[in-house]
Parts: C-alpha cells; sequence; structure tokens
C-alpha cells in the first residue's frame, strides 16, 4: 500500500510533470501585455482550434474567464440565467454583481441543465420595468451535478431557444474536456455556434495555472481590455502557457483513465453500507452519506491517508484526476469500507 495521501478533494490538485516543468524551463517568452509572446500566442492559437471559436484569450483562472465574458456580454442591469448551483452564480464571490452589475437568474434542475421551456419562461418581456435577459450560462460538464455531461440534444434545444429570444450563451467549460471525452465527440463540437466558451487547463488536463475563454475576434478583443481592467494582464505568461500547451495537446487522452476510475470509485462505495453514489459520467463521484456522516466520512478517509471534500452533512465528493496512482481507488473504498463497520 502506497504511503503518499490519496487526494480525492479536486482535479486542480494536479502538479506540473517533469515534460511539463522542462517545456516551462525552456518556453520562449516576451511581454504579452505588449503582445510578444510567441508561446501565448501559440497557446491561444491552439486553444482557439480546439474549441472552434475564431480567437481565444489566457487567463490566470477559469473564474476570470467566465467573468469577462459576463462582462462583455451584458451590460449594468442585464440579467443572466443559469442552473442555481453553477459555478458563476455560487463560487466566483459574487463578480458577476460585482463586476459587472450583472443580475443572475438561477433555475433549479436536478441534472444541472435547465430545461428548455423553463429557460423560455425566464426571459423577461420587453418592458421598462423589467431587467434585460441577456445571456444564457450552460456549464458543461456540471460540476456539482456531479460532473454530469450536457448531452448534445438538450444543448441544441437550449440554443434553438437562446437564438429564439435573443439571448447569447456562454459555455463555462472549465471540465469541457471531460465532457468530449465521455461523449467521444470533439470540444469544438460541444462548443458549436455560442458566443464565448471557457476551458480550464489547470484541472484535470494538468497544467499549473490557467483557463482559456474563446469567441468571435471581436469577443475576444473586448475580453482582453475586460482581462487588464480585472488584473489580469500577465507578462511573461509563456512559462505558463508552455505548460498549458501541454495540457492541451496530451490532457484530454489521459481522461479515460479517471473516468473509468470514478466507475470504479462508485461501484465499490455502492457496497459499502450507508453509501448511495451518484452514477458519474465522467471524473467526479457524488456520494450520499446516510444520518448526516459525511463529516465523520471524511475524518476516517483522512486518517487513512485519503482526502475527500464534505459538501454539508449529508454529502463527500470524489475527484478522480492524473496524480491519483492505480492504489488511489482501491485504498478508498477498503478505507471507507472499515468506516462503515465502526461508525
Ligand atoms: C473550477 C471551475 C471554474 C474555475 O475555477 P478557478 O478556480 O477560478 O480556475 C469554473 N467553473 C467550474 C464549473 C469549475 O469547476
Amino acid at each position: 500500500m502506497s504511503s503518499a495521501p490519496a487526494d480525492f478533494r479536486s482535479d486542480t490538485l494536479t502538479r506540473p510533470d517533469a515534460a511539463m516543468r522542462a517545456a516551462m524551463a525552456a518556453a520562449e517568452v516576451g511581454d504579452d501585455v505588449f503582445g510578444e509572446d510567441p508561446t501565448v500566442r501559440a497557446l491561444e492559437v491552439e486553444g482557439a482550434q480546439a474549441l472552434g471559436q475564431a480567437a481565444a484569450l489566457f487567463v490566470p483562472s477559469g473564474t476570470m474567464a467566465n467573468q469577462v465574458a459576463i462582462h462583455v456580454h451584458c451590460r449594468p442591469g442585464d440579467e443572466l440565467i443559469c442552473e442555481e448551483r453553477s459555478h458563476v452564480f455560487v463560487y466566483e464571490g459574487g463578480s458577476a454583481a460585482r463586476l459587472s452589475g450583472t443580475q443572475v437568474r438561477p433555475l433549479r434542475a436536478d441534472d444541472g441543465f435547465p430545461a428548455p421551456e423553463a429557460v423560455r419562461a425566464a426571459v423577461r418581456a420587453d418592458d421598462v420595468h423589467l431587467p434585460r435577459s441577456r445571456l444564457l450560462v450552460l456549464e458543461n460538464t456540471h460540476n456539482m451535478a456531479g460532473g454530469r455531461v450536457l448531452a448534445p440534444e438538450r444543448f441544441a434545444a437550449l440554443l434553438g431557444v437562446a437564438r429564439e429570444r435573443g439571448l447569447l450563451v456562454h459555455i463555462d467549460g472549465a471540465r469541457l474536456a471531460n465532457a468530449a471525452v465521455a461523449l467521444d465527440v470533439p470540444m469544438a463540437r460541444l462548443a458549436e455556434g455560442v458566443d464565448s466558451v471557457t476551458l480550464c487547463l489547470s484541472k484535470g488536463l494538468g497544467a499549473p495555472v490557467g483557463s482559456l475563454v474563446a469567441g468571435s475576434s471581436a469577443f475576444v478583443a473586448a475580453a482582453r481590455r475586460a482581462r487588464k481592467a480585472f488584473g489580469g494582464g500577465m507578462r511573461q505568461a509563456g512559462i505558463l502557457a508552455a505548460a498549458g500547451l501541454l495540457a492541451l495537446r496530451d490532457g484530454p487522452a489521459r481522461l479515460a483513465t479517471d473516468h473509468a476510475r470514478a466507475r470504479e470509485l462508485a461501484a465499490g462505495l455502492r457496497e459499502v453500507r450507508g453509501l448511495q453514489p451518484l452514477a458519474p459520467e465522467t471524473n467526479i463521484v457524488m456520494v450520499d452519506v446516510d444520518g448526516a456522516r459525511a463529516p465523520s466520512l471524511v475524518r476516517s478517509l483522512a486518517a487513512a491517508g485519503v482526502a475527500a471534500l464534505a459538501l454539508g452533512d449529508t454529502r463527500v465528493r470524489f475527484v478522480l484526476h492524473r496524480d491519483l496512482d492505480a492504489s488511489a481507488v482501491p485504498r478508498c473504498i477498503a478505507a471507507a469500507t472499515a468506516w462503515a463497520r465502526t461508525a
């Protein structure tokens, strides 16, 4: 049994491997705010292509990627529509309100993806009393719904409603590569016809820092201004973009392993008394814990060298990623089984 802790708390925990560190050390750099960093440029060109968009912008985080997009798309007093557990609504420090004066209209949807009829019904009439409905934000995969994948038919229907009602569409694609691998389609297919899309290079793809936000050339030009205003203009950022390039090129091929291990973990935990894992679609396993014992489970796992995140008293999240070795899943199942015997 390996003694290094098996850390399932997040796929942001991955550390750059030796090849990535070597690429970073060797990166050609310049001042990116002057537009003179060749490695950042290369990443933005390849990223735009991978996401099927005309242009892309390298930003420090997924949060900034989403927030510059909201800032470009919405004027103060506009309303954006999203699912109620969306990252842009719950986990970005209220930035849509803080930075863009944008009001959020959250919709409830068990699987993380609002029904097209619900979106249609949420669009405000053209009336001076009402905010202007401006933007639909879709999260693919949906983190808090358990890494759920937005099915292409549902995506097409949502895009249709947005077009019909004059909404712009933004995809929070922090884990879009996971969705693409799960559906066995190129990422670009999952962002066809949208106004902007993001991708986190620093999650399962393995880069230490950085995200992309992509769209039309005009969108990216405006996003570049917003990034600078938000304090995200980076200088010799090619050091980071070199890691991002490897993440973009080589990262997706690794994700199928994470997804297979997520299924193994869920299958193992399903046999443990008191635990009900949701069936994983990608690299996230949400587990409901009977009797408000999520904190007890997490403490017990930690004592056995397995880290996971309690989401309140009744749910624990496990995220698979490339820095977990083959022993991590069996070790986690064994530790949970031991917990169930004593708890
Ligand atoms: C992680 C994540 C982000 C961005 O997070 P950062 O920590 O700012 O990079 C955005 N959306 C979703 C769905 C995420 O899981």
